[in-house]
């Protein structure tokens, strides 16, 4: 039931100018639609919006009496007293809307039906203020499904002021999308679609599912790339605690925009450009973000209307808190938590293939027929093999050859060691020191000639001081004298295991003993070559696997190819 405001309540609402635009007309009449409980929405902008917007809803209508009372200042069905303001659930309450436009338009036209067996169509002509007898209203019964369509046209044709103002035809109309896109995003329950001089530019399916709306809005990779969230916060202002409600969809940090308009937030139901929200939004994305770049999403606020003042901003663009702050704050750690449990791997269908398909390679065999084609970063050799692709790391490769070989030439004859002339002093920790004691033996095996410098270990305080005199050379290339601190204090870390053979892991994971990342393509063949005939080519030393491969089936599969090569 439609009714008249009191004055008093009146006057607590903040008037401000509610039609500034074409895209504050369609704010309106959008937001009456989804007051009365439409299920598809569909808007028609011609030209920059002056000339034609037309919003047709399949809501609950209304009935005759009511219609006629609609464009009138001040009626609303959704208010009856000031102490409502507090607890009003639905976006419209002013009661002010359909009036203001029918005074800035040429023509308003209303057509409704609230299920009977006739609808209503009301007509408001010439602008003016319908209570003050300014211009013609006139009621006529009209054909129409249940529903409501309201057509303006000629809107600002007396204010030329306000027409002036105005951008072009194209931004005008942007603003419209904007608005329409913030509600297709935030309500994708409802079926939007709207339409440019008569062209289709967006359509959501109203399937109620965010990924569904997000892929009518941005398309295939935003829409692919998206986890939704549900969480709720409890915020307290002066004693008071209430719960606030966050769910939505968010892009993940690889789909990003380099304006903040695409955050899209909406409290209580009202679709806002809210910049303090928006902002915590984006805070939540944090540094996952790259810099200069903003996140794109859908971010729905619930909390008692009592938190809320929808009056702070006469077009309604910004919302007042009763704790702003506490507020942003639980919006920004439900993003971030929401970010931190979503799988934000790439998570296209090749990515995810790739993924579970890089196994270790075990099989002997793909060293007989292996070429390398070519290199990745500097760390990573790309092999050819039969049906696979091996990728093989070059550290780990040099660590498994250079400790099948270190092993070989210790139990031998010990490797090959060089003096350092002139000696060169290295200090040790007390544990250190005491564990060099205990494995004099095999460091002067591996190539070390150490000596005891001053006082030592062996004088009381434990820290000792060492004169290197000789340090190993495998395969040519002699170890720096500082390594024996490394060797020896890796085996102070390491567990049980014989410690001779950590030495010798550790030597040949050292530093100085890798091959450069600068390798000829020759190097590049040798090296492999000589991992091929590892005894155990397929982990280094310390069990990491040294070679990945990735079959001709998944770049099939990832690809979308149907087989093969031919595919
Ligand atoms: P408000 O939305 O603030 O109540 P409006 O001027 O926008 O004020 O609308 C006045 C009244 O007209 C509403 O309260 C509602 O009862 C009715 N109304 C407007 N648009 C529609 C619609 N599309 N469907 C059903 N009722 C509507
Ligand atoms: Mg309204």
């Amino acid at each position: 039931m439609i009714r008249r405001l009191d004055p008093g309540t009146r006057s607590k609402i903040a008037a401000g100018e509610v039609v500034a635009r074409p895209a504050s007309v369609a704010v309106e009449l959008v937001e009456n639609a989804l007051d009365a409980g439409a299920e598809t929405v569909e808007i028609e902008v011609d030209g920059d919006g002056t000339d034609r917007i037309r919003v047709a809803d399949d809501g609950r209508g209304m009935a005759e009496s009511d219609a006629a009372l609609a464009v009138e200042r001040h009626t609303t069905s959704k208010l009856s007293a000031a102490d409502d303001l507090e607890t009003v659930e639905t976006l419209g309450f002013r009661g002010e809307a359909l009036p203001s436009i029918a005074a800035a338009a040429a023509r308003l036209e209303l057509t409704t039906n609230d299920g009977g067996p006739r609808g209503t169509r009301v007509v408001v002509d010439g602008g003016g203020d319908a209570t003050d007898g300014e211009h013609d209203k006139t009621v006529s019964p009209a054909g129409r499904a249940r529903g409501t369509t309201v057509e303006v046209t000629g809107l600002f044709s007396d204010r030329p002021a306000r027409k002036k103002s105005l951008a072009s035809p194209k931004a005008e109309f942007a603003r419209v999308s904007a608005v329409v896109t913030r509600y297709a995003l935030t309500r994708p329950d409802v079926r939007f679609v709207l339409r440019h001089d008569g062209r289709e530019t967006l359509a959501t399916p109203g399937t109620d599912r965010f990924a569904d709306a997000l892929l009518a809005v941005y398309g295939r990779d935003a829409a692919s790339h998206a986890s939704t969230f549900d969480s709720s916060r409890e915020v307290s202002a002066a004693g008071e605690t209430a719960t606030v409600e966050v769910d939505g969809a968010l892009c993940h940090p690889e789909v990003t925009r380099s304006r903040r308009d695409h955050v899209h937030v909406s409290v209580n139901g009202r679709a806002l450009a809210e910049p303090r929200l928006r902002r915590a939004v984006a805070d939540g994305y944090g540094t996952l973000l790259p810099d200069g770049r903003e996140p794109v999403g859908v971010v729905r606020l619930r909390l008692p209307p009592a938190w809320v003042d929808h009056n702070v901003h006469p077009a309604k663009d910004e919302v007042g808190f009763r704790d702003a702050d506490a507020v942003a704050e639980a919006v920004e750690s439900s993003v971030r938590d929401a970010l931190s449990t979503a799988d934000l791997r790439r998570s296209g269908e090749v990515a995810m293939d790739l993924d579970s398909s890089l196994a270790p390679v075990e099989a002997a065999s793909v060293f007989d027929d292996l070429r390398v084609i070519g290199r990745f970063r500097g760390l990573y050799l790309l092999c050819e093999a039969g049906d696979e692709l091996l990728v093989v790391d070059q550290h780990a490769a040099h660590e498994r050859i250079n400790y099948e070989r270190l092993r070989e030439a210790v139990e031998s004859a010990g490797i090959d060691a060089v003096s350092v002339d002139p000696p060169a002093t290295v200090s040790l920790s007390p544990t250190d020191a005491a564990l060099l004691d205990a494995n004099r033996d095999l460091v002067e095996k591996l190539g070390f000639r150490v000596a005891e410098f001053g006082d030592g270990s062996r004088s009381g305080s434990g820290t000792g001081t060492y004169r290197v005199e000789a340090v190993p050379a495998p395969l040519g290339r002699p170890f720096a004298p500082d390594a024996l601190a490394d060797v020896v204090a890796d085996v102070a870390a390491g567990d049980d295991a014989d410690p001779r053979d950590e030495l010798l892991k550790d030597l040949a994971c050292h530093p100085s003993i890798k091959a450069g990342d600068d390798l000829t393509d020759d190097d590049a063949a040798r090296l492999v070559e000589r991992l091929g005939s590892c005894e155990t080519p397929y982990t280094c030393p310390h069990g990491r696997p040294t070679v990945l491969a990735i079959d001709e089936e998944t770049f099939v599969r990832g690809f979308g190819r149907r087989s093969g090569r031919l595919g």
